[in-house]
């Protein structure tokens, strides 16, 4: 039988913390992200619109500060084990930018193995220009093959679990989307009950 594969939302579902908030956390933007990014899980705002306004707070922060401060973030480290010894077949789907997620991904086994939007920065790469490409979320996630699992919690997953054959919605971390939910085979609100599931397909 043909190995089936994993899609993982990056977000609330790998990591125990939203990684722009946490951004904005350490240059005193903590309520203006909090306020864009409650908005758009709620889906008030497309999520594009708020995900370029939430990246515009932040430029004016180094990049590899950026990824020093997500790499204090943390994972939810069972799902992280599962997703190394399964690495050939997982794959993160995220909205976050290649240049301040690439190292974190590596870190978890998924070099190579990762869909997110693109940053544009200067040629030291210090400093972030702008957002080249943001990623579409459902165009990617038809790109796979079938069979496919996927895993998530926010409103912007909800095509993704919809599209899926297994369609995980997770709430371990943050309450599920509703949006979500209505497109979900499964859910499960703790990490353990996750891994289970997800070791059992
Ligand atoms: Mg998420």
């Amino acid at each position: 039988m043909k190995k089936k594969l994993f899609l993982f939302d990056l977000d609330s579902t790998i990591t125990k913390k939203e990684i722009l908030p946490e951004i904005a956390g350490q240059v005193q933007m903590s309520q203006q992200m909090k306020e864009l990014t409650e908005r758009a899980m709620r889906g008030e705002i497309p999520f594009l619109q708020s995900f370029s306004e939430r990246v515009d707070l932040l430029k004016e922060i180094p990049v590899p500060t950026v990824r020093s401060i997500i790499s204090q973030i943390p994972l939810n480290e069972e799902l992280v084990e599962f997703i190394k010894e399964n690495r050939e077949n997982c794959y993160v789907v995220t909205g976050n930018l290649d240049v301040w997620i690439c190292d974190l991904m590596e870190s978890i086994g998924l070099k190579d193995h990762y869909y997110c939007s693109k940053g544009r920065t200067d040629e030291t790469g210090e400093w972030l220009l702008g957002i080249d490409e943001i990623i579409d979320k459902g165009r990617t996630i038809r790109s796979f093959p079938h069979p496919f699992v996927a895993v998530g919690d926010g409103n912007n997953d909800a095509e993704m679990i919809g599209l899926a054959d297994v369609g995980i919605g997770f709430g371990g971390v943050r309450p599920i989307a509703t949006a979500l939910l209505n497109n979900a085979t499964h859910a499960v609100y703790t990490e353990e009950k996750l891994c289970q599931l997800l070791r059992q397909l």
